[in-house]
């Protein structure tokens, strides 16, 4: 029954179609951490819908919620009306920042992907400070509209789109395995730091005044790659002294799955601008802006969108938020993340092949290299991205689903829902040992 689908999908959808061609299953059910596809197989989802879904596939907490909505009646379609449901929302979310943002915080519902979110956010800062520049990063992913892919880092797909934003300014990520500097070590991010700073404060650095500097506080499609506290702390310093507002990217790093509910936090900073998707609509498409109120200089009207905070998924959102509250899922994402770094560091012991091993939380990734080839400049092996594949296709046979990404492709992408426990953790850790370890054999 899967092939049948599948030739369905191969002769009806679009070239464009990504995820089927690497991952070739049609699904039929989901549950927690589970898929099970047409033929009945079986897979442990470490996808997760690019890191979408916070509390696994169908929680009776999310179904109860959007029963009730049914049940109730409520409206399905509100533009951007208010109603009781969309106020709880945005309570909740709120609730969830840290008191120095939500204080002076205004939230904008964008419709509804990360992609146009990330759109409003540049809006916004553009208007406010009437500048046309973007500050963005090597290896950044934003999105895949015309603006969002002109701030992401990945060259190819932009080969074939003429057009795209002009004045974006990309400036070196402190990915310390990798150093854009060729130096490598713990101090490395200071390079970044001292280089950037260095670039604003020179009259004659060539660079237009920034609207704003977009990041990722951890890069997610870039290759789960956390920037270092100490240099997110000064990336703010910096920003601040400058007045360049700062909008930090959590469409997908957001809601708990860095171990905090915000991967800003860890370094104790808060941003002018936070962008929210993926996990907040508790599986259903929802995205916000949430921003310092200063900023709040555009004109009515001047973000519109028709499906702008969708009933279902503001409710199925809430019940997410809540549960994460009540359960403490947050702190139990920080414990499953350091578990699942550990489980794989050990392995990297063994396998010579596992070039790095990092993350924050349960954004956890596994660089591949050839150690047989000769060390870069930085210390590193060269990324190995046949390798990463090729496991990712023997977890696939044996009923795990893992992304791979990075700058090479080289990276095998850990995103677990976070309801995850320790010994479904294990079990999936077992299937990818046993998987590299075909895959290097
Ligand atoms: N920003 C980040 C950090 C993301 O990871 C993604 C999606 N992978 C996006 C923005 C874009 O979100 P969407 O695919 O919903 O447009």
């Amino acid at each position: 029954k899967n092939d049948q689908l599948l030739e369905q999908q191969n002769t009806r959808e679009s070239n464009a179609r990504s995820y089927p061609r690497r991952l070739p299953m049609a699904i039929d059910q989901a549950e927690g951490i589970y898929l099970t596809d047409m033929d009945g197989k079986r897979y442990i989802d470490f996808l997760a819908g690019a890191g979408t879904l916070a509390l696994g596939h169908n929680h009776p907490a999310v179904l109860e919620a959007m029963e009730k909505v049914l049940k109730d009646k409520r409206p399905l379609h509100t533009l951007d009306f208010t109603t009781p449901i969309k106020e709880q929302f945005v309570d909740e979310i709120f609730e969830c920042l840290p008191e120095e943002f939500r204080k002076n915080a205004k939230i904008q519902f964008c419709g509804p992907t990360g992609g146009d979110a990330i759109e409003a956010a540049l809006k916004l800062v553009k208007t406010a400070t009437g500048n046309r520049s973007i500050l963005s990063f090597q290896g950044a992913y934003h999105g895949a509209t015309h603006a969002t892919m002109s701030i992401s880092g990945n060259t190819k797909p932009k080969e074939k789109i003429q057009g795209l934003m002009p004045d974006v300014q990309f400036l070196p990520y402190p990915y310390q395995y990798r150093c854009p500097f060729g130096v490598g070590g713990e101090e490395s991010h200071k390079i970044s730091s001292q280089y950037i700073e260095n670039l604003l404060n020179d009259p004659e650095s060539g660079l237009l005044a920034p609207a704003g500097m977009i990041l990722e506080a951890v890069q997610g499609e870039g290759g789960s790659i956390p920037a270092p506290i100490p240099w997110l702390k000064e990336i703010r310093r910096i920003t601040k002294e400058k007045g360049i507002p700062l909008i930090i990217d959590e469409v997908q790093s957001g809601i708990g799955r860095t171990g905090k509910m915000f991967a800003f936090e860890h370094a104790g900073i808060v941003p002018d601008v936070l962008v929210l998707s993926k996990a907040i609509g508790g599986s259903l498409p929802l995205s916000v802006v949430i921003y310092n109120k200063e900023l709040d200089l555009w004109s009515p009207g001047a973000h519109i969108g028709t499906f702008r905070g969708n009933q279902m998924a503001m409710a199925a959102g809430t019940a997410t938020l809540k549960f994460m509250k009540e359960t403490n899922l947050v702190e139990h994402a920080a414990k499953m993340g350091e578990l699942l770094k550990d489980i794989l560091k050990d392995l990297q012991k063994d396998i010579k092949q596992i070039g790095d091993v990092r993350g924050r939380g349960l954004m956890v990734g596994v660089e591949m290299i050839n150690h047989e080839e000769p060390q870069n400049a930085n210390g590193s092996h060269p990324a190995d991205s046949q390798l990463a594949s090729a496991i990712q296709q023997e977890c696939f046979q044996r009923g795990l689903i893992l992304e791979v990404g990075g700058r090479h492709g080289s990276v095998v992408r850990f995103l677990p829902p976070l309801i995850v426990t320790e010994s479904q953790l294990r079990e999936a850790t077992a299937i990818f040992e046993q998987a590299v370890r075909a895959a290097v054999a």
